[in-house]
């Protein structure tokens, strides 16, 4: 088989290393734009857990970290930190069934705390009462960027084709046209090009097939809430984790939908909303004593999210539309994928 993947972030380098080691003797090329600064991949704030409320991406989630904690070259390549993670939950409504699915993949990793418990121990304040904390122990965050740099290096060293080489267009055909002129023809072309997908299908007169681009920001500030992991707060969205030695990253949900990828522009009132949130959420005067610096970058959306196989036309196939959370799914979600390319 013939599988032409356009775009080097983690979900086409992870799809292409899955389709490597399930078929040895297909021939495997990724294209990837000349400089991957600023993709998702590399923007991306890692945090990875079990906890999905959606029993599909629960299972990916906890299952590709059992994975990458099991397997030392995953560990080591995407600097896996195990700092915990806490999910706020608005309540405990609904929670049993994402406990349950964590437990299967990583036993004895998580607990529910309700909100008396969750103020004795961690430093959030002014929580409405009924809400209700999954506590995962065996959660923290990666490199994606480690991640996807160490599996590219590993495709080309086991005979698989990496190019920085952008893709122009897309035939149905299938095959992909190249920025140099050339057409390479294919069995199958994926295009992983995470937010620049969209426009890549548009341009190539394909259906995008419901897939939308956000912008995603965050801020890092130095100094921070202490003996905290990573959370997530259902409430307002907010989430964080620790950043190097003494910083820590905070970021809430942007409304900026259909931006260009390629020219991300910081949401300033975003900015200063986190700051705002922060105070109140951890009582932590972040904005007017630490100095901060903030990301900006984007991500591919899909309704319902998930990264997974979509085939937009016959033999041409989109994988992404993880929705700001393919860090978390990507290990298990490219191998569901290959597996289903391959049949
Ligand atoms: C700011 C931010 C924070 C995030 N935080 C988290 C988090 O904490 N936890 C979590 O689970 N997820 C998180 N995510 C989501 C996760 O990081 C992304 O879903 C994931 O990295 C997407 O990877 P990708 O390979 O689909 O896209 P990308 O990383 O964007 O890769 C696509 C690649 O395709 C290339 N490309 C584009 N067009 C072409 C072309 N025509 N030809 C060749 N190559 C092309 C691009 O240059 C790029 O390198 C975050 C995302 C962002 C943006």
């Amino acid at each position: 088989m013939r599988v032409g993947i356009v775009g080097g972030g983690v979900a086409g380098a992870l799809l292409a290393w899955r389709l490597r080691q399930a078929a040895p003797r297909s021939t495997i090329d990724v294209y990837t734009a000349r400089s991957t600064d600023g993709d998702a991949t590399s923007a991306s704030g890692g945090l990875v857990r079990g906890f999905e409320r959606l029993e599909h991406a629960g299972r990916l989630a906890a299952t590709g970290l059992a994975e990458l904690r099991a397997n030392p070259a995953l560990r080591a390549a995407s600097d896996y930190r195990e700092v915990g993670s806490v999910y706020l939950a608005l309540s405990g409504d609904g929670l049993g069934d994402p406990v349950r699915v964590i437990e299967e993949a990583l036993p004895g990793s998580a607990t529910l705390l309700t909100a008396p418990e969750l103020a004795a121990r961690y430093p959030f304040r002014g929580l409405p009462s009924g809400v209700t904390a999954v506590v995962e122990r065996h959660a923290g965050f990666v490199s994606p960027a480690g991640l996807r740099d160490a599996v590219l290096g590993w495709l080309t060293d086991r005979g698989a084709t990496v190019r920085r080489m952008p893709v122009a267009t897309v035939d149905p055909a299938p095959a992909l046209r190249l920025a140099d002129g050339v057409t390479a023809g294919y069995d199958a072309v994926v295009v992983a090009a995470g937010p620049w997908t969209p426009a890549l299908l548009a341009a190539s007169g394909l259906p995008a097939g419901g897939l939308r681009v956000k912008q995603i920001q965050y801020t890092v500030y130095e100094g921070g809430p202490a003996g905290l992991g990573t959370f997530v707060w259902e409430g307002t969205g907010m989430w964080g984790r620790p950043a190097g030695d003494a910083g820590f990253l905070l970021g809430l949900p942007g409304d900026r939908w259909d931006v260009d990828p390629a020219g991300p522009r910081p949401d300033v009132a975003l900015v200063d909303r986190v700051a705002s949130e922060a105070r109140r959420l951890l009582g932590h005067p972040l904005a007017e004593h630490c100095p901060h610096r903030t990301t900006v970058s984007s991500d591919c959306y899909h309704d319902p999210p998930g990264l997974e196989l979509r085939e937009v036309a016959s033999g041409v196939f989109t994988f992404t539309g993880g929705s700001g959370g393919a860090a978390k799914t990507v290990v298990a979600a490219s191998r569901v994928a290959a597996a289903a390319l391959l049949r």
